[in-house]
């Protein structure tokens, strides 16, 4: 199971949830974001969080929210540019090894589960989840010109990644669906193949309607998501990957 270390301890685990294989829908919930949004300004509404996010790092296999997340210096990202720079003309281990360092884009929501009518009941859950497999499918059957681009594995480079953070911000030129408003908003349909080590795939992603608005009940239940992470400072990232280490950078 993925290690969700960037949520603050004081948030119960079973919130989130834990997609098992098989057919599912959902809502996402709209939110008012706090004043850690790394796009949107304190008081404005949104519907996911994005976020940069290292995993796996240092001793104790750490997951890091990446500071570049709000365009600060991150010693994970310096480290793995050196290493990228001294892998140039080596063997592929060393090519991995500053690759496995880069941040992953992720998607934080807020989203009420309909599998079940029990599941829906239990009220607001969290979704978190590669922007792979969420946010770029729904962005694209949002479009007036539905295009989903094929599948692959490859990740996109950090500047990459910020390129098209700051497209979406801007793109606004088209009409599109949208998803998560509470009275026109969509469902969201999936299928969930492979788990585990195996490669995860949301498949047959559709927008399908909503059988009712999202009521006010459900709105004032919904998590301000940037005030439950865990935002490093330049010094915890640091330590996370030389453990005991110190940094005079602020
Ligand atoms: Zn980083």
């Amino acid at each position: 199971m993925k290690n969700f270390s960037y949520l603050l301890d004081s948030i119960d685990r079973d919130l989130l949830w834990r997609i098992k294989d098989g057919q599912h829908i959902f809502d996402i919930i709209p939110y008012t974001v706090g004043k850690n949004d790394p796009d949107l300004q304190e008081g404005e509404v949104s519907y996911v969080l994005n976020l940069l996010v290292h995993y796996m790092i240092g001793k104790n296999k750490q997951t890091v929210i990446c500071r570049k997340t709000w365009n600060k210096c991150c010693p994970i990202c310096d480290m793995a540019d050196t290493l990228k720079r001294q892998s140039e003309g080596k063997s592929i281990l060393d090519v991995l090894s500053w690759r496995r360092l880069r941040p992953k884009k992720r998607c934080l929501y807020n989203v009420i589960v309909r599998d079940t009518k029990a599941m829906e009941c239990n009220g607001i859950m969290l979704l978190e989840i590669s922007h792979y497999f969420s946010e770029r499918i729904f962005l694209e059957l949002a479009s007036p010109n539905c295009q989903i681009p094929e599948l692959d594995t490859i990740q996109p480079s950090i500047d990459e990644v910020l390129d098209y953070i700051k497209d979406l911000y801007f793109y606004k030129e088209e009409p599109m669906i949208v998803y998560s408003d509470p009275e026109e908003g969509k469902s969201i349909s999936f299928r969930r193949m492979g788990s585990g080590s195996k490669m995860l795939r949301n498949v047959l992603t559709s927008f399908v309607d909503r059988p009712r608005p999202i009521s006010n009940h459900i709105l004032d239940e919904a998590y301000c998501l940037d005030a439950i992470i865990k935002i490093p400072s330049f010094s915890e990232v640091y330590e996370s990957i030389f453990s005991g280490e110190t940094s005079n950078n602020t």
